[in-house]
């Protein structure tokens, strides 16, 4: 991908902008960028530069993503609101072409290498409270404010706030080498010219998930059992903020029916009966639960006739109960999975395992526990798009403010050194 049109090679120390920014590491890849950890020297700091490949395609949604970066900086002039800030952008012109770059605020891991550092296990639910809070502090923003669909919300593309001054440390910098030794040459998601590193290894996640959902198809008995001792992110502070803005869109103004990840895509977006802000309230449901439990909410796969939207389609009945007829047979697609009466055409025996049930049974939450979390997250999981709460609303809602048992310890820096040292 390093030819014409394609990335933008850097080596550290290149100038960009005239000098302005200085390249120092890599911090991680997409199908359409690099990223790097660069410092400004007009603002003595330092910042992410996202380098688009040059190719005119590129260029435009480099372009989209501007627009809507823009936007949701202007609107928030004081930095609060969770959303990544654009800083400045730029063109720059290298042997492979013209590439558009981002000048970002710098931030540390994202919540899928939180996950993973995890071992998978889940979070404590104080840790997954404050995260949600921020989560939907950017969505409340994005949605009330601006009028903007973020339509990619998953873990991958929430950041956790870094909290070390690269300054202090460059090559530690960030999160990233706190929570896990960098594979390969990269530090952050990346990956190679065709599959990104991150996407194949969601693919692969999905895979086990699957494994452990056919194993609850057969039998209700769940749970695996794990030797593996927990690491503490005790007094680590869980702020965090949405980034990856390449697929926004304007609640009036959208430019794709089919819209977000597999796992966290909305049930409205497969049967294609229109969509709104709902659907990142769905996807932030499904971010909840697999930040409580480490596994993915729903991973279709498509079976022994049948595709993956029937499988996924399949796996929210099991979880959520019978999806009402009304809302079965209304959309553009509906005639494709759904007979008349509102059943799967090809998938016909379901198991119904709810969300309480399943937290308890085999995920180990205590009673309270679960059933809390259940009465946050059920509504959100509503099968009907405008039944579902608002960002604005889930921020109101008493699972949110449950009183943090846990205190922040003041000093986060020397925690993380700590924790370095026991990792
Ligand atoms: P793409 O749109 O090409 O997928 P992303 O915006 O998702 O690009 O960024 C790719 C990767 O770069 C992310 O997964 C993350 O590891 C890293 N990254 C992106 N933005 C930042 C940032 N502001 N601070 C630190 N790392 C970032
Ligand atoms: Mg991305």
């Amino acid at each position: 991908s390093y030819r014409k049109g394609g990335y933008h090679a850097v080596r550290i120390g290149d100038p960009f902008s005239g000098g302005r920014y200085i390249a120092q590491r890599k911090l991680g890849w997409g199908q359409f960028s690099t990223v790097w950890l660069a410092y400004d020297t007009l603002s003595s700091s330092y910042v992410a530069l996202k380098i688009q490949k040059s190719a005119q395609q590129f260029a435009q949604a480099a372009l989209h993503e501007i627009e809507f970066l823009s936007a949701a900086a202007d609107g928030d002039l004081q930095n609060t609101k969770c959303v990544v800030r654009l800083i400045d952008h730029f063109k720059h012109a290298g042997p492979n072409g013209q590439h558009l770059c981002m000048v970002l605020e710098f931030l540390g891991d994202s919540l899928l290498r939180l996950i993973r550092y995890n071992r998978y296990k889940g979070l404590k639910m104080d840790k997954v409270r404050e995260i949600c809070r921020c989560v939907l502090t950017g969505l409340d923003y994005l949605h009330r404010e601006l009028g903007m669909i973020h339509s990619d919300l998953k873990p991958e593309n929430i950041l956790l706030c870094s909290t070390i001054d690269p300054a202090k440390d460059p090559v530690r910098s960030g999160l990233t080498p706190l929570l896990e030794k960098p594979e390969g040459n990269a530090n952050g998601g990346g990956g190679s010219s065709t599959m990104n590193l991150i996407e194949k290894k969601l693919k692969r996640r999905a895979k086990r998930a699957v494994a452990k959902i056919s194993e609850r198809r057969v039998s209700m008995v769940g749970g695996e059992a794990s030797s593996n001792t927990e690491r503490s992110l005790d007094g680590i502070d869980m702020r965090c903020k949405v980034v990856d803005f390449g697929n926004a869109c304007w609640a009036d103004k959208q430019f794709a029916e089919e819209i977000q990840t597999r796992q966290y895509r909305a049930p409205e977006v497969i049967l294609k009966s229109g969509y709104s802000f709902s659907v990142d309230m769905w996807s932030f449901g499904c971010t909840a639960f697999e930040l409580v439990t480490g596994d993915m909410l729903f991973a279709p796969k498509e079976g022994n006739g049948y595709g993956e939207d029937e499988d996924h389609l399949a796996l929210m009945m099991e979880l959520l109960g019978k999806m009402p007829r009304k809302i079965a047979i209304g959309g553009a697609k509906s005639k494709d999975y759904f007979d008349r009466h509102g059943d799967l055409k090809r998938i016909r025996r379901l198991k119904y395992w709810p969300l309480d049930r399943l937290l308890v049974d085999k995920y180990k939450l205590p009673e309270a526990e679960a059933k809390e979390f259940t009465e946050f997250l059920s509504p959100i999981l509503e099968f009907a798009p405008e039944k579902r709460p608002t960002a604005q609303q889930c921020l109101e809602h008493p699972w949110m403010n449950v009183v943090s048992t846990q205190n922040n310890a003041d000093n986060v820096e020397s925690q993380m050194r700590n924790l370095h040292i026991k990792g």
